[in-house]
């Protein structure tokens, strides 16, 4: 009772607050609230603590990323609680598929980094309100009428239940039960809102194209994994419906798509400062510094995606920063040696782009640096070796454009499954 009269407080607070009309407006205000937030942080969190005094403005901290943080985990979180305790908690959670772990009232989860990096998130009470609350808001719309809404999930968490109520039936589907299983009873449930991560969304969308299923779902949202242009248009031509996307990891929910399908930042839960990687200024890293997260702070922490930036305004006229689309993460550009020695980089896009433009009938695909000079092109095509042909000639002259002559192509005719890792279409995989 106690979560559900806050998540009632949020949203309350939510809805009423005030739009701004200016970009101007929108940042006096988060400055003035990431100081605010700042005074409380520092109370508890001798990392941050210790940052304050040093720099004196929270503008003027270093920039962290994902391994910075994990380091200092014991510093960072405000609630004393240790790194291993919390990963013992974490993991014996996932193993026994009991998902609502938890260390002093406070919700402990995996995230769902690649093995080796990941990192653990932690949720107090309120924040589990505030999160529910803007969820129901932003995300799925709020209704006076009950509604069925499957989410497919790699692990569960408390985090999420806490959105069921009497008018939210909300459904977990565990990524882990086999495939046909999940899609059959997916079928019975037919849900409202579905949400999954486009690998799954593709599995739902070529079940009901076959006609095994029939669902009709009235908003779909992909999660967890890049939506790439190739995903994308099969949901939209199976549903017939604008495919929307929550871009949210264990570092906050930082964007989600308007009505026309643009991802928005949620500028007013996050600040974006941006570290530009090519001089052209449209791609780039987002630096967060989140004003709402209390047990985990977050102040100026780069991640590690590359966001395409979207220059004209949406029609929608929201004044939060738009993205055109998330290219992937910055591991997955491909590094190879051009003819003089020098190291080049070949951002995601480029790859996609050259697939997707060479050859109009592919069903599926994976591309892979599997080697430091060497690419794999998994591929799945009515008409392989045709395929074959027109991407060899189309990758010899991407790499002839960035002056690499030595790297050789290995074509599969297969795209590998994968079931419960999340799925990168353009990745760098280079086994030591
Ligand atoms: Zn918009």
């Amino acid at each position: 009772m106690f979560l559900k009269l806050k998540i009632f407080k949020y949203l309350l607070i939510y809805r009423f607050r005030k739009e701004f009309k200016t970009r101007e407006a929108l940042e006096t205000w988060q400055n003035k609230k990431i100081k605010k937030h700042l005074k409380r942080v520092v109370k508890k969190s001798s990392f941050y603590s210790e940052r304050l005094q040093k720099y004196n403005s929270w503008t003027a901290f270093p920039i962290i990323n994902k391994k910075i943080f994990m380091d200092n985990f014991d510093a960072i979180n405000t609630h004393g609680i240790e790194k291993e305790a919390a990963f013992e908690v974490a993991i014996k959670g996932e193993q026994t598929r009991n998902f609502s772990p938890m260390i002093k009232n406070i919700t402990i989860g995996l995230s769902s980094g690649t093995s080796g990096n990941r990192g653990i998130f932690m949720v107090s009470i309120k924040e589990r309100a505030q999160w529910v609350a803007y969820v129901v808001l932003n995300l799925l719309g709020f209704k006076f009428k009950k509604r069925k809404i499957a989410f497919f999930l790699r692990a569960n968490s408390n985090l999420y239940t806490s959105a069921k109520s009497r008018l939210i039936d909300f459904n977990f589907f565990d990524l882990k039960k086999p495939l046909k299983e999940n899609i059959l009873s997916l079928n019975k449930y037919n849900p409202d809102i579905l949400i999954a991560q486009p690998s799954m969304l593709r599995e739902i969308a070529k079940a009901q194209q076959e006609k095994t299923i029939n669902i009709k779902p009235s908003k779909i949202i992909s999660v967890a994994e890049v939506l790439e242009p190739i995903d994308h248009s099969l949901l939209k031509r199976t549903f017939n419906q604008v495919i929307h996307q929550a871009y949210q990891c264990t570092e906050g929910f930082l964007a989600k798509t308007c009505s026309y399908g643009t991802l928005h930042f949620n500028e007013d839960l996050v600040k974006i400062e941006q570290h530009f990687l090519d001089s052209n200024k449209d791609r780039y890293h987002p630096i967060i510094t989140d004003f709402t997260r209390s047990s985990q702070p977050i102040f100026r922490y780069e991640l590690n995606d590359i966001i395409i930036d979207k220059q004209a305004p949406c029609p929608c006229g929201s004044i939060f920063k738009a993205i055109d689309h998330i290219e992937g993460r910055s591991d997955d550009t491909f590094v190879l040696e051009s003819r003089d020695g020098k190291s080049v980089n070949i951002f995601p896009d480029f790859i996609r782009r050259t697939i997707i433009i060479t050859c109009k009938n592919i069903k599926e695909y994976i591309v892979e640096q599997s080697g430091d000079k060497e690419i794999t092109i998994y591929l799945d095509s009515q008409n392989f070796e045709s395929a074959k042909t027109l991407l060899e000639e189309a990758f010899i002259n991407l790499l002839k454009h960035y002056n690499v002559d030595d790297c050789s192509l290995i074509f599969k005719p297969e795209v590998p499954i994968c079931n419960t890792s999340k799925l990168r279409r353009v990745k760098r995989n280079i086994k030591q």
